[in-house]
């Protein structure tokens, strides 16, 4: 067996074979589409604000292409998954089920309507949430009460679940759905990550009350910074949208608005970027798809590391490809992070799991084995779909 510094190198190796010898970063934006001629006209009408037909089509677009019936286009990922919370019902002082294995967002996104998050553990084929040990722990903690289900621990109520698609491979969502429905819980899908990904042929963040989509300038495709939530309920859609632009009843005029709102709609000049990236979504995805296969055949030469491969009855966006350490080689973390970006080639372990960040530190959770042996065995290498071209 290699020593940890030989495995590391042998790992650098490997990557280079695809990303070449000039340095890469973890994934950049490609333009080349319609953005400079979507951007201009936005420019050239004077329409770069809060009033455009982009914003309207980016939202159709977007309905269309995930199939969900509606979208709300908003500033980013993190406020659409606020309104998500809070139009889904969740209240301060109410606890929030989310994977510890997740990116900060999702947590600030329940600190924001007061509520606790409440951290759960994951799997590692999907890298989400496991149903199974879910609910066995809600088994054991928690009562039923008028209908809804009391942490017995803290006395609070546990009004929602927020699956995250971890770098764009699908959680086991039907099982979660199931866990959901039996304990009350509104499911909010946190599908930042998994634009382009289907379980058994449905688009991810259209199977609970609420998905949250990102396009910050990392995702899959961006809009500069922006998100959207999706729904299936029309009155949940009005609502998301009356909430996101101030709650202005509209008027030719006059100011009135009918409730305590956000000012989260997102800009037509982002929206123009965004209808222009999702116009070459399918050509990202298949080279994303190729770049997957081009890493796998490089990695196939050393054992102790693999590839994040796409689960059964999922198609993955492979937004960002993923190593995983075997057990035996976990210790080599840290040693191939540092040698890799030594060497030009950026790579990012997995967040630090987010109970063990101060601001979470002392909200309620399951045991995390797996989570936290996950934490220490995942690293993210260069994912830009330019890599194959
Ligand atoms: C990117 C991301 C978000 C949203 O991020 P924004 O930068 O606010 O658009 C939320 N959750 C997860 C898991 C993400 O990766």
């Amino acid at each position: 067996m290699l020593n940890v510094e030989e495995f590391s190198i042998s790992t650098l190796n490997c990557l280079k074979k695809v990303t070449g010898d000039s340095p890469v970063i973890l994934h950049e934006p490609e333009f080349s589409g319609n953005e400079w001629k979507y951007l201009k006209e936005c420019l050239d009408t004077g329409f770069v604000s809060s009033v455009g037909k982009f914003v309207d089509r980016f939202e159709a677009d977007l309905a269309a292409y995930t199939g969900s019936k509606y979208a709300v286009a908003v500033v980013n990922g993190t406020s659409a998954l606020h309104i998500a919370l809070k139009l889904a019902g969740v209240l301060p002082g109410d606890e929030v089920l989310i994977p510890s294995l997740t990116f900060v967002a999702t947590a600030n996104a329940v600190s924001y309507c007061g509520a606790i998050p409440h951290f759960v553990e994951s799997e590692s084929v999907h890298l989400g949430i496991d149903p199974l040990p879910l609910r066995e722990y809600l088994k054991s903690i928690t009562e039923i009460r008028n209908g809804q289900t009391i942490n017995r621990e803290t006395n609070r109520v546990i009004r929602a679940i927020v699956p995250m698609h971890t770098f764009g491979h699908p959680v086991l969502i039907n099982e979660i759905s199931a866990v959901a429905k039996d304990y009350h819980l509104a499911l909010v899908e946190d599908a930042a990550e998994s634009l382009g990904s289907y379980y058994y042929g449905k688009h991810t963040g259209t199977f609970g009350q609420f998905g949250v989509l990102s396009f910050n300038g990392n995702k899959t495709i961006t809009t500069g910074g922006g998100g959207a939530i999706l729904t299936q309920d029309e009155n949940m859609a009005k609502h998301a949208k009356h909430i996101t632009t101030t709650a202005k009843i509209p008027h030719r005029w006059e100011y009135v608005h009918d409730e305590i709102a956000y000012n989260y709609r997102m800009p037509n000049i982002n929206a123009a970027l965004g209808c222009a990236q999702l116009e070459q979504l399918p050509s990202f995805l298949e080279s994303k798809r190729s770049l997957f296969k081009k890493y796998k055949e490089a990695l196939e030469t050393v054992s102790g590391v693999s590839l994040m491969e796409e689960p059964k009855n999922c198609k993955s966006n492979y937004w960002l490809q993923t190593l995983i350490l075997s057990e035996d080689f976990q210790s080599a973390r840290d040693s191939i992070l540092k040698v890799t970006n030594d060497n030009g080639i950026m790579t990012r372990p997995c967040w630090r799991l987010l109970h063990t960040l101060s601001p979470f530190q002392n909200c309620p959770k399951m045991e995390l084995p797996i989570a936290l042996s996950l934490e220490q065995r995942l690293i993210n290498i260069p994912s830009s779909p330019s890599l194959v071209s």
